[in-house]
């Protein structure tokens, strides 16, 4: 059975060798008004219903257990067609508006200290189908999405190929038409990654990983930051700036006693010029095992009013999601 999820409307017309390229186009519609079911793809003849039932695959994966957090947080854990699970989490702002959060990777390879995905090191790649499948499920069963980030299980940019297939399905006039001002990858910084990313896009919005400029510090919290320098990494971060003339988001976690001091928050100031940045602070969220502490509130709103009078953008991220253990960097599934 060949999953269809990821092919736009002249591959679905050539991978399933259909008579005319508008059966493609009416197959691609039906996908993205959340019609996954031959039966019910009205326009299509029945004879071609019934032989497209036996070969493609409009979802590979489903939902397998849904758990919702009282702050309205909603958790998915999703089982893959081989077994394995991922999980995706929708994020409501006090406006309503969703947030869709998703994984790009079973487990991750980067070891980052403090997160819980780390932990599980890399099973293995989500294929294009699998990625966009995420969305079709969540959009599906649960809510329209406003938003969407790249920031669940795994590292984006050890995915690109298949991030960007799904990214130019979502972005599809024919189809759910997301621009790309409302998509947003989160990498830890490889710079190889990024020198993908600036030569070739897609070119959405970026937050990256910082957690702490102090190169130290930093090595020792994410191994990966050894072979790939601040310097570097600020080097391609300028460049994608200058393509997209966006802001660039960095995610700073405020760890207590390690990364949220007066110290770090001057490697931090020194860091940002020339760049233009929203600084997220994420208060660490607790991980079993882990040998971290949360900070203080106190310290989490002098970090932010001293970044505000220092005339940088900067907010807390809502520590939404941990009633179910979905909040950033608690996914984990083993
Ligand atoms: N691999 C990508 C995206 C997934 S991680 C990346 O690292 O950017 C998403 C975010 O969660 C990252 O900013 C990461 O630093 C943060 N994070 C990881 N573990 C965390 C924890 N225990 N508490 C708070 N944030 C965490
Ligand atoms: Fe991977 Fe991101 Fe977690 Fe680091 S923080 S281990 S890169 S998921």
């Amino acid at each position: 059975m060949l999953p269809i999820a990821a092919l736009t409307p002249a591959e679905l017309t050539a991978e399933l060798e259909l008579e005319a390229p508008w059966r493609g186009k009416q197959i691609f519609q039906w996908l993205h008004r959340s019609v996954f079911d031959f039966a019910e793809m009205t326009d299509l003849p029945q004879s071609l219903r019934h032989e497209l039932a036996g070969k493609a695959l409009p979802l590979s994966s489903g939902v397998d257990k849904v758990l919702k957090d009282p702050d309205g947080t909603v958790k998915y854990r999703i089982k893959l067609l081989d077994g394995l699970f991922i999980e995706s989490v929708l994020l409501s702002d006090r406006h309503g508006r969703k947030t869709a959060c998703l994984s790009t990777q079973v487990g991750c390879a980067m070891g980052c200290r403090f997160c819980s995905t780390g932990r599980m090191g890399l099973i293995r790649n989500l294929s294009d189908y699998e990625i966009i499948e995420q969305f079709f499920l969540l959009r599906k069963y649960f809510s329209n999405i406003d938003t969407i980030v790249f920031m669940g299980m795994g590292e984006p940019l050890c995915n690109l190929v298949n991030l960007s297939k799904a990214v130019e399905i979502l972005n599809q006039p024919l189809g759910v038409n997301f621009s790309l001002r409302r998509l947003t990858l989160s990498t830890c910084g490889l710079v190889k990654g990024l020198r993908n990313l600036v030569e070739k896009g897609p070119f959405i919005r970026l937050a990256f990983s910082l957690i702490t400029a102090d190169p130290h510090k930093r090595v020792e919290l994410m191994p990966v930051s050894r072979e790939n320098s601040l310097r570097e990494i600020k080097k391609e971060l300028i460049k994608y700036q200058n393509i997209t003339g966006k802001r660039i988001t960095l995610e700073v976690v405020l760890i207590a006693g390690i990364t949220d001091r007066r110290e770090d928050l001057k490697s931090l100031l020194d860091f940002i010029p020339p760049l233009k940045v929203l600084v997220n602070l994420i208060p660490w969220n607790p991980v079993a095992e882990l040998p971290y502490e949360e900070p203080s509130k106190g310290k989490v709103q002098w970090f932010e009013r001293q970044l505000v009078d220092h005339g940088i953008p900067a907010a807390v991220r809502f520590k939404r999601g941990r009633g179910v253990a979905g909040a950033c960097g608690q996914l984990a599934v083993l």
